[in-house]
């Protein structure tokens, strides 16, 4: 065998590894009993060590070597491959293994901190956890060369080569127009009859009438009950797609949406790249761009209830027979400053991602005390929301990323939703009559389209590069601006 075979079926062992260890993560968080968890635990931890010795084991550094010799062509999946395995394997090797070890078990500890902080609404029953998640980023950022800013080595590993200076540029650009848009929008949309008697079985059959809708290949989906949905799966004829029900609302069908988007993203890598690391989406971000898609673009729009509401009217009668679909579309398009990123509306959503993004910079450049977080946060939300924060745990501690070390990631959320609208609008381009095949129910055009034109990279490339073969352009704030001065700009009708 050849350096480039050899070093192939390394990455695709690998790649196993991983695939395994997400779906116990999957059956830690909807099947596996609680008392499991110090179980698990060791076995994911064991993966995951398997995973990373095999990755910076000197002979997979030489089949780099002399794979890399080799010239491939860049666009080529071998040549991307070897692009990829490039880049895990230096940063893999940069940082040391008691560093790892430390991190890893910061975080378990940390995240348990957090449950209980959380809980009672304390965050100086979080803060020891907090700064030693810090710290150990912080030592983690030192191990690699400098680059313009820190934070830049922490967000590559969420959303790679995108830089800290960029991210700032485009939430400059949106913030003003987000806190215009929030603030034009308080007269009261009545949205009362969302809340209501919605018995859970029949909003399991919708989860699943909604995923059949969309579209997928026979037998290879599951959609289970979670308290924090996520999508998740051992490949792309494995998807595991997961949501939360409440008896009295259905923001569960928003989530089966949103995670669906996610699903999609793998169902849909090629299978020549199906058992390799570049069969999976290329970065958060452009993970994110494809849930919100789906969840907003198409499951908040116009032409989609004109389709679906009779059939959710036809499975929840008593709540909502008697409502207009004009007046549920109102409803779940409500913009409303709150408290709860996971909760907020399209307007909202953004601020909440920047305060976080701001929060995070001071934190790693020292510019804020870690005791003082709560303050800070709340100082923000007044300014860019305008409401009161009344207590930890529907502040500072409403995220569980953080008591992870998870420093970074946030951004990708709203970088997700600013790419989705460019998408969305490459999409509308080249299938024409998009509002109308979705009017008729018809998804095939989109999720072929997606297939073709995104999911096709798999993470052959970089997320900006995908994007821009995607859309032709890298990203863009204006017309995720332009889509929400549209839809939110002009006066409703109450
Ligand atoms: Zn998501």
């Amino acid at each position: 065998m050849d350096a480039l075979a050899r070093l192939r079926s390394k990455l695709e062992d690998m790649h196993g590894l991983d695939a395994v260890t997400l779906l116990l993560v999957w059956d830690q968080r909807t099947m596996m009993p609680a008392g499991a968890a110090a179980t698990r635990g060791r076995h994911t931890g064991l993966l995951q060590r398997l995973g990373h010795e095999m990755l910076i084991s000197p002979e997979v550094g030489k089949l780099i070597e002399e794979s890399e010799r080799l010239d491939l062509d860049p666009d080529s999946d071998d040549g991307a491959l070897v692009r990829l395995a490039r880049r895990a394997f230096d940063k893999a090797v940069t940082v040391p293994a008691s560093l790892v070890e430390e991190i890893s078990q910061a975080a378990a500890e940390g995240n348990q901190a957090w449950v209980e902080a959380k809980e009672a609404s304390d965050f100086a029953r979080f803060l020891p956890a907090l700064e030693r998640n810090v710290e150990l980023r912080l030592r983690y950022v030192e191990c690699f060369e400098p680059r313009a800013e820190p934070y830049d080595i922490l967000l590559d590993d969420y959303e790679p080569e995108m830089e800290t200076a960029e991210v700032r540029r485009i939430f400059e650009e949106i913030k003003p127009e987000l806190v215009a848009l929030a603030a034009e929008r308080r007269e009261g949309v009545d949205d009362s009859f969302l809340t209501g008697d919605f018995p859970l079985d029949r909003q399991e059959a919708l989860s699943r009438e909604l995923v059949d809708l969309f579209g997928t290949r026979p037998a290879t989906w599951r959609v289970d009950p979670t308290p924090h949905p996520f999508a998740a799966g051992a490949g792309r004829d494995d998807v595991r797609i997961t949501t939360h029900y409440f008896p009295d609302n259905l923001d569960s069908l928003f989530a089966t949406i949103h995670e669906y988007g996610h699903g999609l993203y793998e169902h849909q890598v090629p299978e020549a790249l199906a058992h390799l690391p570049t069969g999976t989406g290329a970065s958060l971000g452009l993970h994110e761009s494809q849930s919100r898609l789906w969840e907003n673009l198409v499951g908040r729009s116009e032409p989609f209830w004109r389709f679906f509401y009779p059939r959710l009217q036809a499975r929840f009668p008593e709540a909502l027979g008697g409502v207009e679909r004009e007046r549920f579309v109102a409803a779940i398009n409500k913009v409303e400053p709150s408290l709860i990123r996971i909760h907020a509306d399209e307007v909202t959503y953004g601020l909440h991602v920047m305060l976080r993004f701001e929060l995070e910079q001071d934190i790693v450049n020292g510019r804020v005390e870690l005791r003082d977080l709560p303050e800070a946060w709340n100082a923000k939300i007044w300014d860019y929301l305008g409401v009161e924060v009344p207590n930890d745990a529907q502040g500072v501690l409403q995220d569980m990323h953080w008591s992870g070390g998870m420093i970074g990631y946030f951004s990708t959320y709203l970088l997700g939703t600013v790419m989705s609208v460019q998408i969305w609008e490459a999409a509308m381009r080249d299938i024409g009559d998009l509002d109308e095949s979705i009017e008729q129910g018809e998804f095939a055009p989109l999720r072929e389209w997606l297939g073709e034109h995104v999911h096709a990279y798999g993470r052959k490339f970089s997320p900006q590069e995908t994007l821009r073969r995607a859309t032709g352009s890298t990203i863009d704030a204006k017309p995720y601006l332009a889509y929400l001065r549209r839809k939110y700009g002009a006066p409703v009708a109450a």
